[in-house]
C-alpha cells in the first residue's frame, strides 16, 4: 500500500511511523509512506486566504494543494484515489475500511483551518472521511486514525490473523471477548479470578465460552450492533441461556 500525505505538518507523522505496526509494515515493505507540504508549492510560503464572503477565519488555498496533488500523483504507479478527511465525510467503520483496503494507491489531503477550498474537493477527491461527529483543528490526526486502521488490516502486518479477526467489529459486527493473562488471581479485588473455562484446556468450551461472552457484550455495551446482528441457530441459544439468567437477576 502506498500513501501520499498531503499537510502541512508532516513532522506530526514522525512518531507514528517509528514505532508498532505502522513502522513494522514500512519495514517489511507492505506500506509506503510520503509526504507533500503546500507551502513547498507556492512561491511566498502562504498556503491560506480569507474566505469570500466573509465571515472570519481562512482556508487552505486550491492552487499549492492541487500542485501537491500531481506532484503525488507523479511519484505513484498505478490508479490512486484521492481520499480528503473531513468531518462532513462518510464515518468510518469496518466496512469503509474494507474498502480503503482495495484501493493500493491513496493520496490523503489534510485540511486546516477552516478547511479547503470547496473547488479542490469538487474536482479530485474521491472520497471524505470522517473519525467522528466532532470537529478538530486538522486532519492530521484523522489521517493517523486511518493509517493506523489500515496497516492493522494488511495480510501479513499482524503476527498471527487472529489477533485481528478477534477484535471487536471485525466479527460481524460483534464486539470482542474478555482476555486475561497472569497471574491467575489479584489480591484485594473484587473480581480476582480467571474464569475457569480459560485455564481449563478445553479449546471446544473456551471457544463457546468466547462466542457467549462477544454475544453478551455487545448486547450490554452495543445494543444499536446488536440489533443488526443475524444471529445463527448455536449464537441464538448461547444468548437466550446469557439473557434468562439476566433477566431473573
Ligand atoms: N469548517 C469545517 C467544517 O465545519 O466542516 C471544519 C474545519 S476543521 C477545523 C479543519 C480540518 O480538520 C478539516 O478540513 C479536516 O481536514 C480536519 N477535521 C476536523 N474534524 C475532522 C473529523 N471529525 N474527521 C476528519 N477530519 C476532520
Amino acid at each position: 500500500m502506498w500513501i501520499s500525505i498531503i499537510s502541512l505538518f508532516p513532522e506530526m507523522f514522525k512518531e507514528i511511523i517509528r514505532y508498532g505496526v505502522i513502522n513494522k509494515s514500512i519495514k517489511k515493505k507492505l506500506l509506503n509512506i510520503n509526504f507533500f507540504n503546500p507551502r513547498d508549492f507556492t512561491k511566498n510560503k502562504k498556503v491560506d486566504s480569507v474566505i469570500y464572503g466573509g465571515g472570519g477565519g481562512v482556508i487552505l488555498k486550491a492552487k499549492p494543494l492541487i500542485r501537491a496533488i500531481y506532484q503525488a500523483k507523479l511519484q505513484m504507479k498505478h490508479h490512486v484515489k484521492i481520499i480528503f478527511l473531513s468531518p462532513q465525510g462518510k464515518q468510518i467503520n469496518i466496512s469503509c475500511i474494507k474498502k480503503l483496503l482495495s484501493y493500493k494507491n491513496m493520496i490523503f489531503i489534510c485540511g486546516r483551518y477552516k478547511g479547503i477550498d470547496e473547488r479542490v474537493i469538487n474536482n479530485f477527491v474521491d472520497e471524505e472521511i470522517s473519525i467522528g461527529d466532532y470537529i478538530l483543528s486538522g486532519g492530521e490526526l484523522p489521517a493517523m486514525v486511518l493509517i493506523d486502521v489500515l496497516v492493522r488490516n494488511i495480510p501479513g502486518v499482524l503476527n498471527t490473523i487472529s489477533s485481528c479477526t478477534t477484535d471487536s467489529f471485525f466479527n460481524d459486527g460483534l464486539l470482542g471477548f474478555p482476555n486475561y493473562t497472569k497471574p491467575k488471581k489479584l489480591k484485594h479485588l473484587k473480581y480476582n479470578d480467571v474464569p475457569k473455562v480459560l485455564v481449563s484446556g478445553n479449546h471446544k468450551k473456551i471457544k463457546e465460552w468466547r462466542l457467549k461472552k462477544s454475544l453478551e457484550i455487545t448486547w450490554l455495551k452495543r445494543p444499536d450492533l446488536f440489533k443488526k446482528k443475524i444471529l445463527t441457530k448455536k449464537e441464538k441459544f448461547l444468548f437466550n441461556k446469557f439473557k434468562n439468567s439476566y433477566l431473573k437477576k
